[in-house]
C-alpha cells in the first residue's frame, strides 16, 4: 500500500511529536549477579546452600568500557527498568524517524520543496507529471 507524501509527513511529525514526550532515558541493561563469592569459608561454598543474589545490576558502556552500577532496591531497580524502556522507545523512534524520512525522499519529485519550512494547506492531491 503505497503512502502518500502527506501521509508520510504527518507521520513523520507524530514521530516528532514522540521525541518531545519522551522522559529520562539512558542506555543499558538490568541483569541480575548471582553466584558463589570469593570467601572461602562462607556458606555459599558449603554443599546443598544458597548462592549469593540475584543482585540486579545495570550495565552500560562509556567509551568502549562496561560500568556497572548496582541496583541496591526496588525503587532504584524500578526507576533504572524505567530509564533502560524509554532508551529502546528512543531507539525505535530513530529507527522509525529514519525509515519514514527515506520514504519521503523517495516520494517527493525532485521540483517540490520540503515542505517543514512553510505548511501550504493548499496542495494538490496528486503531483502527475506527462511522461515523456
Ligand atoms: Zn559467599
Amino acid at each position: 500500500m503505497p503512502e502518500s507524501l502527506q501521509d508520510l509527513e504527518s507521520h513523520r511529525a507524530e514521530l516528532v511529536r514522540q521525541f518531545a514526550r519522551l522522559s529520562d532515558l539512558r542506555s543499558g541493561s538490568i541483569s541480575n549477579t548471582s553466584g558463589r563469592c570469593g570467601k572461602p569459608n562462607c556458606r555459599c561454598h558449603q554443599p546443598g546452600q544458597p548462592v549469593h543474589g540475584p543482585n540486579p545490576r545495570l550495565t552500560y558502556k562509556v567509551q568502549g568500557k562496561t560500568v556497572t552500577e548496582s541496583l541496591p532496591n526496588p525503587a532504584a531497580r524500578k526507576k533504572a527498568a524505567r530509564e533502560v524502556a524509554e532508551f529502546r522507545r528512543f531507539e525505535q523512534l530513530i529507527r522509525d524517524f529514519i525509515e519514514v524520512n527515506a520514504k519521503i525522499c523517495h516520494a517527493r519529485s525532485g521540483e517540490e520543496q520540503p515542505a517543514s519550512q512553510e505548511k501550504k494547506r493548499r496542495r494538490r492531491p496528486a503531483k502527475r507529471r506527462p511522461a515523456k
